[in-house]
């Protein structure tokens, strides 16, 4: 396919500032060698994540000028709720401040102690809070997507065979929902097929167990079926969808990514019983269920944002394939990395560029401060210290997955910024002996790896990273 310009022109621009090696090394300490913890004008391209980051419209930054602030009954609640239900096609609609807000709802609701809970590989907060809840996650996705080589185009998808053994196991009595995730971020950003989710649908009425869709990705999990799977390719972004939507049951969604939304989030189901316990439950923790914890003008843009997000298919198309260039120009210099490029993110595969850090001293950790010393980037680990400890056992869980995540926040870089963040990446892969291995110095108990600090293993190794 011919690689079309950005479907935009750019009105504002935003400053950014190159630092020196030795300034870097200096932050990157203070730091305690965790990414999440640098300062943010002290990074020069950052690919820390897509959450929150997409640069809004002209229409966007209008619409927040129409924010209506009433405490109750907001114009842009209306709005934003006719239009989850017009892109999604749910029946109710619940606001949230963002999407771990609505998995916490939805997990203290659904989930009774005891419980599994499937899911499609996990995500942090989404594991979290069914634990919170006194669940039991379960991964039931196909065994390709923890293979960074593996080109299944669908890694994303879930295997059944995996889910009947849990039936068999502990009985469909005790699983009152999958959580089924789109463009599985933990994963590589990987597509989940139609062709898997009906037959994950037809599997589920048989046992009366719900569809709860992780939706923060299904914009860009549908380019990738209008593009694989047969049958779609005439079909537009927005009827995917809203198909993708219609085979389950409801959803949580982080709006801060596909939705193009600084900030939001919402539970959607078709179930009245569950909108209303739900109701009751987001004025506990969130705020009025006309509000949810967003302003009036935070609703207006991210209405307009989703709405955005599905209007044309220019937007996706250019969105997937921007990350997909990245992801070439690191295959181009034999980078390792996960295959096929997924739709929000670069994952370098740790094990294989930095081998000699064994799993224990957080190779991904290690590389991604690397990654920032030599080149200003910002990247963040996605490997043993995101997976967290069993909180059964007390030991660290060893995923198979040891990824550096190179995040593409939406609208907001050119090719030149990709470009500059690959030849970095490629310059510190062909000297992996700069990156040394970490320990901690401080560990959080929960989702560890956003305040976690580290120091290098050894002071030779701390001399090596100079
Ligand atoms: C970001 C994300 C969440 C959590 O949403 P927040 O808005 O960060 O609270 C849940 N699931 C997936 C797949 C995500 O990427």
């Amino acid at each position: 396919m011919k690689q079309l310009p950005e479907p935009f022109r750019i009105k504002t621009v935003e400053p950014i500032r190159m630092t020196t090696r030795e300034y870097r090394l200096r932050k990157i300490k203070e730091a305690g060698y965790n990414t999440f913890l640098l300062r943010s004008e002290d990074v020069y391209i950052d690919l820390l994540t897509d959450s929150g980051t997409s640069a809004m419209s002209d229409a966007q930054w209008a619409a927040l000028q129409m924010g209506d602030e009433a405490y109750a009954g907001s114009r842009n609640f209306y709005d934003l709720e006719a239009t989850v239900q017009n892109v999604y096609g749910y029946r109710y609609f619940v606001p949230t401040h963002q999407g771990r807000a609505a998995e916490h709802i939805m997990s203290k609701l659904l989930i009774k102690p005891g419980d599994y809970v499937p899911g499609n590989m996990y995500f942090t907060t989404t594991r979290l809070h069914q634990e919170l809840a006194g669940g039991t996650f379960v991964d039931v996705i196909i065994d390709e997507a923890h293979d960074p080589t593996s080109t299944h185009p669908f890694k994303g998808n879930v295997d059944i065979a995996k889910m009947q053994k849990l039936v068999d196991q502990v009985g469909a009595e005790k699983i009152p929902y999958i959580s089924y995730e789109t463009c599985v971020n933990m994963a590589g950003g990987q597509p989940i097929s139609i062709a898997n989710l009906k037959e994950l649908r037809a599997f589920c009425d048989r046992y009366g167990i719900k569809i709860m869709l992780d939706n923060t990705r299904t914009v860009e999990n549908a380019y990738f079926i209008q593009q694989r799977e047969p049958g779609y390719a005439h079909k537009s972004i927005k009827e995917i969808v809203k198909e993708i939507c219609s085979y389950t049951d409801g959803c949580t969604c982080s709006a801060k990514k596909d939705g193009l939304g600084n900030i939001g989030g919402f539970l959607a189901m078709n179930d009245e019983d569950f909108y209303i316990a739900a109701q009751a439950e987001v004025v506990v923790y969130e705020g009025l269920h006309t509000y949810g914890g967003m302003s009036g003008r935070d609703m207006a843009a991210l209405a307009q944002g989703i709405r955005e997000s599905v209007e044309t298919d220019d937007y996706i198309r250019y969105r997937v394939e921007q990350v997909n260039y990245l992801g070439t120009l690191l295959s181009e210099a034999g980078v390792p990395h996960v295959v096929p490029h997924g739709g929000h993110a670069i994952f370098l595969d740790a094990r294989r560029i930095v081998p000699h850090i064994e799993q224990d001293e957080f190779p991904a950790q290690a590389l991604a401060a690397a990654i920032y010393v030599e080149t200003g980037v910002r990247t963040m680990e996605r490997g043993i210290v995101s997976s967290g400890r069993d909180p059964k056992t007390g030991q660290n869980r060893h995923p198979k997955l040891e990824l550096v995540r190179m995040t593409i926040p939406r609208r907001v870089y050119t090719e030149s910024h990709l470009r500059f963040a690959a030849e970095g990446v490629i310059e510190l892969f062909q000297q992996p002996q700069r990156v040394a291995g970490l320990k901690f110095v401080y560990e959080p108990k929960q989702l560890r790896f956003f305040q976690a600090r580290f120091e290098p293993v050894t002071a030779v190794a701390e001399t090596v990273l100079k």
